[in-house]
């Protein structure tokens, strides 16, 4: 049978990841190319086109192979434009993604927010396992979060639904968050918030660690080496995952009582951290969350890595183009 492809593609900071995906969600081709920021990023569009008919090229294939093309992109999107108010790492403001894309590669473009395309990854080839109830938290440099509710993302009224990351905690005060507010969750779960912790524990502490040395000779250290020492019995880091399982588990243990999910699943940078998150997560969502809610869940890590976003973008494409 002929078989047609989707391009999923997932816009990063760094590398825009690509790939092309047959309907079964079976990975035909993935590559990646360097994230163009200069003048504003607004080239972006056309290398993804010039791209996608090079790899076309060099498979042998025609155009015609292709169906539609999904999207994830950084910062909330306007759905129905397909364009994206702010993305601040990119320099776009008011970027009209969708037009621009489908003027340079003649196919149909639809866009959505990078969180909520892994969310749908992870649903659709994941952790999630097919899960229409889930909710998706990616704990990387920054928190970010996508929820879906039977089958469908949570977008909210203007493109903000999902935003686990800045539901603010119960730390008084808090330290200074990216969106303007204070003690947000992102400022304690992401791979940032958790070295910032372990120094302060350092420097405000006489606890022994392992950890003090290294701060020490390189003023600088990493969420891997926290979870590390953590694994390997070291008192302060064990207190600093604890800090941050308790945080972690209150606020998705409040947003599960709100959507009473199938699955949660974590995924980011700081996920390979694997059981050493996962015991002490759960321990503290069960503590919190409502207890017909804390039964009908389960927590996982996520398994796709950087191809969830590529892999929920095609799942957007084939849900609205074929
Ligand atoms: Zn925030």
């Amino acid at each position: 049978m002929y078989e047609k492809w989707l391009v999923g593609v997932d816009i990063g900071g760094t590398t825009i990841k690509m790939a092309f995906i047959n309907q079964n969600g079976e990975m035909i081709h993935k590559w990646e190319i360097p994230t163009n920021k200069s003048e504003k990023a607004q080239h972006i569009p056309t290398d993804i086109a010039k791209s996608v008919d090079q790899i076309l090229d060099e498979l042998g294939q025609r155009k015609s192979k292709l169906i539609g093309i999904g999207i994830g992109a950084p910062g909330p999107v306007n759905l129905r434009k397909g364009s994206i108010d702010v993305a601040v790492n990119l320099g776009w403001e008011n970027f009209h993604l969708k037009d621009r894309l489908e003027m340079e590669t003649s196919l149909p473009v639809i866009v959505d927010n990078d969180a909520n395309v892994a969310a749908i990854g992870e649903m659709w080839k994941g952790a999630g396992e097919g899960a229409k109830e889930l909710l998706f938290v990616t704990l990387g440099t920054g928190v970010g979060g996508g929820i879906i509710a039977n089958g469908e993302v949570i977008h909210g009224v203007n493109g903000a639904g999902g935003e686990i990351g800045h539901i603010t905690s119960i730390v008084e005060g808090g330290v200074l968050c990216n969106c303007g507010k204070t003690g947000c969750l992102e400022t304690v779960a992401s791979a940032t918030g958790i070295v910032r912790l372990t120094i302060e524990e350092l420097s405000s502490t006489h606890i022994p660690s392992k950890l003090r040395d290294f701060y020490n000779e390189h003023q600088t250290l990493s969420s891997k080496l926290v979870f590390n020492a953590a694994n390997e019995g070291d008192e302060l880091a064990k207190r600093v995952i604890d800090y941050v399982a308790f945080h972690l588990g209150l606020a998705l243990a409040n947003v599960a009582n709100g959507l009473n999910p199938e699955k949660i699943v974590i995924g980011g940078g700081v996920s390979k951290a694997g059981e050493a998150l996962l015991a002490p997560l759960k321990e503290q969502f069960t503590r919190f969350a409502f207890p017909r809610v804390a039964q009908g869940v389960e927590l996982a890590i996520a398994t796709l890595g950087n191809d969830a976003g590529v892999l929920g973008s095609a799942w957007l494409a084939k849900k609205r183009f074929t």
